[in-house]
């Protein structure tokens, strides 16, 4: 990446009178910090925010709130509807201002998407993804429901907020009004598109009659619903032309609602996929629009302004992967900027588990406080042994505080495990991130030695502690003919140090056994990098396209039970789709026998099988690589072992970046 200014990006733009310094949105995220009624919750949503309002953010969104009990997402959420909560909120909008930011609040009504008993909607009608069905609301409902989005916007209002974001899109409540899917009714609310829209329209205009003409409203607009019976494009933009016409400020766009079946924001998504439809949005309406989705680089937001796809750029992910992300991009340091990979591990996985979002590539994320090291009392020469992602994560720590920091790297390359995740359908992103850990390193002055081993203690003469993160090895065949030369482990798969032949048998139904699967059945990756393809497959405004196996594959584990239960929640069932269309097949309850000329010999329900194989590529989990730590230790030589050295088990990137940014803070 160039580390090249983006005029575009970085131009002042007026809304409700107030000038924003730049076109950079923080985009809403829920936090999982919303239901916290304690100061050390709002202290810690205050750091958060004020973080990113000093990385430079033209402007911030909070997570959602819940206008009244009914809307609120979840059990434990608390409405936002009263003066004494609304006043914990200071302590947000104090540190943000103070820091030269600008903030709203997003209100969100779940509608039907409520995960508690008193869930409304304008029919009764369930969705796929919540079990309770919606009690309809009644004309009076309805009324007092709009009362409430304007005492929520007021208190907003009181509690220092510039101005809130009104969620209309992603399939809540507003969403739910406005598609006939969700909307049934035959009164003022229901039926015609102008009843349909009455209910945002009228939110809108009663905020904006409240507040006055400076409180900024930001509608967040569903420019695809991506459902059966969602609007049709031509309605979207009339919806968006009569909430502008109610007074709303910006546009944000929103792509898909939750209950959509294609993805919208997984790195299986390309770059920018929806910006044309924004775009098309754009040119009907008489107010900014703001982009979204999938634009995680400046290079790609400023490409989209400068082409006219929008006003503004909404990011939300790559605003907890680098708080900084603006100050970086307008500042010429754009390579330095950690890339939000869209894996969604640690942050909507993490809200959809119940606890608190944080980000793989950045595990301060909102929890600002845990990874604040102060400067080493006295620094010190510290060796960081492999250059995978828990030692980046390390050295870069420790060089931040002011240690001397060298990697080696017994490999020509950085990056380790996440560099061969970087082969996978989707996760190109991953080498961009390690690339960005490298130009971080680089301008910390850390002295990074590839192609250097490590072997013994008397090779570190002159530093003070080491720092093992070795990684890693994959884990071998125990079994008569596991030495066959069509047996290859999934790091020559990958990285295609050894051919692949047309029938693959892959050992393992772990996450890598089916990136790897799908991988080596997708060898056409259009669909993951080019939004036309990426459309065609999903079926977006056409008849989807199922993708053509390049191969035939046959995943096998021993467990019984189906497959991919260890994927994450949100980004999984896109995987498990990838891999059906393909035809992949998947034998689970197996018993390995051997491997000879015919293929391999299995057990399974009580008989046996061969499976013919090409190629069998063993995604078997790993075994740690910790040879060196006895000789260490042996030699006196203070050592930390972490990462996949430390516990290979369920080792991911997640707890490697996690674990070595926590050693840094503190050695
Ligand atoms: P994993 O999830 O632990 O899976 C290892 C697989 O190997 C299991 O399916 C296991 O199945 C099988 N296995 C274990 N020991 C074996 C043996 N001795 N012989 C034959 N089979 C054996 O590990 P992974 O797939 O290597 O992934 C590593 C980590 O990265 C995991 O934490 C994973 O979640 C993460 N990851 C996630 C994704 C994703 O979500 N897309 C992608 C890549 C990596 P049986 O015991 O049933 O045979
Ligand atoms: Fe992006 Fe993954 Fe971080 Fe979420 S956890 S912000 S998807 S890098």
């Amino acid at each position: 990446m160039s580390d090249a200014h983006f005029p575009h990006l970085g131009q002042p733009i007026t809304l409700a009178g107030r000038t924003l310094r730049n076109r950079i949105v923080m985009g809403s995220m829920h936090t999982g910090l919303e239901s916290a009624s304690d100061a050390a919750s709002f202290e810690r949503l205050a750091r958060f925010y004020a973080l990113r309002a000093r990385g430079g953010a033209g402007l911030i969104v909070t997570g959602g709130y819940g206008p009244n009990a009914a809307g609120r997402l979840t059990e434990k959420d608390l409405p936002f509807d009263g003066a004494e909560q609304a006043a914990r909120h200071r302590v947000i909008t104090g540190a943000v201002h103070e820091a030269g930011g600008t903030i709203v609040l997003q209100l969100v009504h779940a509608g039907r998407y409520a995960y508690h008993g008193e869930a409304v909607a304008p029919s009764p009608i369930k969705s796929p993804i919540n079990r309770a069905v919606p009690r309809e609301m009644s004309d009076a409902d309805i009324r007092a429901t709009i009362d409430d989005y304007v005492r929520a916007a007021q208190l907003a209002h009181d509690a220092g907020y510039d101005g809130v974001e009104v969620m209309g899109s992603e399939g809540y409540l507003i969403s739910q009004f406005l598609a006939p899917r969700t909307n049934h009714r035959q009164d003022i609310w229901g039926g015609s598109l102008e009843n349909r829209a009455r209910f945002p329209v009228a939110v809108v205009a009663a905020i904006r009659a409240a507040l006055g003409r400076s409180f900024l409203i930001v509608f967040r607009h569903s420019v695809l619903d991506l459902v059966e019976g969602g609007l049709s494009f031509d309605e979207s933009v009339e919806v968006a032309r009569r909430i502008a016409a109610a007074g709303a400020d910006l546009i944000s766009s929103g792509i898909g609602w939750h209950e959509a079946r294609v993805p919208t924001i997984a790195g299986a998504v390309p770059h920018a996929a929806f910006a044309e439809a924004i775009r098309r949005l754009k040119a009907h309406l008489p107010i900014p629009v703001s982009l979204s989705n999938r634009i995680n680089t400046p290079e790609v937001a400023e490409r989209l302004l400068a082409s006219g796809c929008g006003d503004m750029v909404a990011l939300a992910r790559p605003m907890l992967a680098d708080a900084d992300f603006a100050a970086k991009a307008l500042g010429g340091h754009s390579s330095q900027i950690m890339i939000c990979i869209a894996c969604n591990q640690a942050c909507l996985d993490h809200y959809f588990e119940d606890k608190v979002i944080s980000c793989l590539v950045n595990p301060a994320a909102a929890d600002e406080a845990s990874f604040a090291s102060a400067p080493a009392p006295a620094p010190r020469r510290i060796a960081v042994i492999g250059g995978g992602m828990a030692g980046l994560a390390a050295a870069r720590e420790a060089a931040r505080r002011g240690h001397g920091v060298t990697v080696f790297e017994a490999g020509p390359r950085l990056g380790g495990q996440m560099m061969l995740a970087a082969q996978v359908p989707g996760k190109a992103d991953y080498a961009a991130a390690v690339a960005a850990f490298a130009a971080q390193l680089a301008a910390l002055g850390v002295e990074v030695r590839l192609n250097t081993r490590i072997d013994a203690a008397s090779d570190l003469a002159g530093f003070d502690a080491a720092v093992l993160a070795t990684g890693i090895r994959p884990r071998r065949l125990d079994l008569p003919g596991a030495d066959d030369p069509r047996v290859m482990s999934y790091e020559q798969a990958l990285d295609g140090a050894r051919p692949v032949g047309g029938r693959v048998a892959i050992i393992g139904g772990g996450g890598i056994g089916h990136d790897v699967a799908l991988t080596l059945a997708l060898t056409d990756h259009r669909a993951h990098d080019d939004p036309a393809a990426f459309a065609a497959r999903w079926g977006i405004g056409e008849p989807a396209q199922k993708p053509v196996a390049a191969r035939q594959v046959t995943m096998l584990k021993r467990q019984p039970g189906p497959f991919g239960r260890t994927l994450g929640k949100s980004t999984g069932w896109i995987l498990r789709q990838d891999l059906a269309d393909l035809g992949v097949r998947q034998i689970a309850g197996v018993a390995y026998d051997k491997i000879d000329g015919e293929g391999l010999h299995i057990h399974v329900d009580g008989g046996t099988q061969v499976i013919p194989a090409d190629s069998i590529v063993v995604c078997a989990g790993q075994e740690s690589e910790d040879r060196l730590a006895e000789g260490l230790a042996g030699a006196g030589i203070e050592t930390h072992v972490i990462g996949g050295a430390r516990l290979a088990g369920e080792l991911d990137a997640k707890r490697a970046v996690a674990e070595g940014a926590a050693l840094g803070c503190r050695l």
